[in-house]
């Protein structure tokens, strides 16, 4: 079939197979051309087949030589429809990792799941001994309690009083106002149940009873801060506070494993453009505007830029160049003081007339569309397809 890309609101149904290909394939070339390092050799990435996830797993095969075990949620192609992007990235991922000898199994189903946790031990136990890195990269609408089978629902939303501030329709340029009621109790528990560090925590002791950790591993999961312009809607927010609790896991986590000299950490990515950072209000614009300014400076970068900086500049270096929090940054360029004050300034200044002039949201729709695979270099949009791509290990 002939794949375009269809909308219901943010949300893009379909994605390009070949498209997410060449996406993956461009993050390889990327990693190949900065070149190899001493990395980890076992890697077990949770929430592995799209944004940072997908760009840990590249880093790790592609950087260190490592064997990958990656765990998603995805759809493969079911009669007309197209499968979802992380599958195909995922198809893609594994042609070219077996095709260099590199080992990479992946699993998908709920993360959250006794099943899928049980599962991923048993291909951990069968194929690498132990995992000397544990990657938690989930970002996910909602959770089913593994015990209780209750679900729960996360909210972006601010916490104490509604919200309102500059937002940006990113398909039309057109700015508005956006207002959010502020979240319920109850909203604001069940964000920090679905994004928070419950289930971090689950993996490390399931991990650690099946004497699947490595001695000296290590874990890390990634948080979100931001600039004064968002933090009403995210880090003041319940999105935040789920990081907040995500966050303090590092100290249980930490405890739990020391008998092992297992370590935790928190790693504070830059903010880029995903399917969920695309539906918060303020964020669309404040990207766009961040993106101008960052890629002027010539300090801009994508996922793959970010977690190969992490990698190589933080944790396999030796100077985790820990803030006061004790979390890794690599978000330091987006939270440089030059940057921000000229965000803010331009945040000021941007108005329907002048948008295209002040702010990148070119960059910010090329980036949305590629999420999908779609508006990339040197593939053929008009050409037949076929929709129906297998992934290697889950073809087993
Ligand atoms: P993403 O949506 O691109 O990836 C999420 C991954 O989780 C996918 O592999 C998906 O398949 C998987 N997933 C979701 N629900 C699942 C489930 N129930 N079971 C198994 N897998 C499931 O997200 P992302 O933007 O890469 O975010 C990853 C982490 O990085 C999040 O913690 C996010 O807060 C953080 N982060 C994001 C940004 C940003 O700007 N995007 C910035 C800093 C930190």
């Amino acid at each position: 079939m002939v794949i375009q890309p269809k909308f219901r609101g943010f949300i893009c149904t379909t994605a390009h197979p070949v498209g997410c290909a060449e996406n993956v394939k461009q993050q390889i070339g990327y990693v190949k051309k900065q070149g190899k390092f001493n990395g980890p050799k076992n890697v077990l990435i949770i929430g592995a087949s799209t944004g940072y996830g997908l760009a840990s797993r590249i880093t790790a095969t592609f950087g260190a030589g490592s064997k990958t075990l990656g765990v998603f949620f995805e759809r493969p192609a079911i009669g007309g429809r197209t499968a979802s992007a992380g599958w195909y990235n995922t198809a893609a991922f594994e042609k070219v990792a077996l095709a260099e000898g590199y080992y990479a199994k992946s699993i998908n189903g709920d993360a959250f799941s006794h099943e899928i946790k049980d599962q991923t031990i048993q291909t951990i136990k069968a194929d690498m001994g132990k995992v000397d890195l544990v990657i938690y990269s989930l970002a996910s609408p909602r959770r089913t309690d593994p015990d209780t089978k209750q679900i729960y629902t996360s909210v972006i939303k601010p916490i104490g009083k509604p919200f309102q501030g500059k937002t940006v329709d990113f398909h039309t340029g057109e700015i508005s106002t956006a207002k959010v009621e502020p979240a319920t109790e109850q909203e604001e528990i069940e964000t920090v149940k679905v994004m928070g560090g419950e289930d971090w925590i689950l993996w490390i002791k399931a991990l650690k009873e099946a004497n699947v950790l490595a001695d000296q591993f290590v874990t890390l999961a990634y948080s979100y801060v931001g600039p004064k312009l968002t933090r009403p809607i995210y880090r003041d927010g319940t999105i935040g506070k789920a990081k907040d609790d995500l966050e303090a896991s590092v100290d249980t986590i930490n405890a739990l494993v020391k008998d092992l000299n297992g370590q935790a950490y928190v790693a504070v990515n830059k903010a880029l453009v995903t399917q969920s950072s695309s539906a918060i209000p303020v964020v669309p614009l404040y990207i766009s505007l961040l993106f101008k300014v960052m890629k002027e400076k010539g300090i801009h970068e994508g996922c793959i830029e970010q977690i190969y900086r992490l990698f190589t500049e933080r944790i396999y270096s030796g100077d985790l160049a820990l803030d006061e929090q004790g979390r890794i940054r690599v978000d330091d360029w987006e939270m440089r003081e030059d940057v921000q004050a000229e965000v803010a300034k331009l945040w000021e200044q941007v108005t329907n007339d002048n948008i295209d002039l002040l702010a990148d949201l070119a960059g910010f729709r090329n980036d949305f569309f590629a999420l999908f695979g779609f508006g990339l270099p040197n593939v053929d949009y008009e050409a037949e397809v076929d929709q129906v791509v297998a992934i290697p290990s889950l073809e087993e």
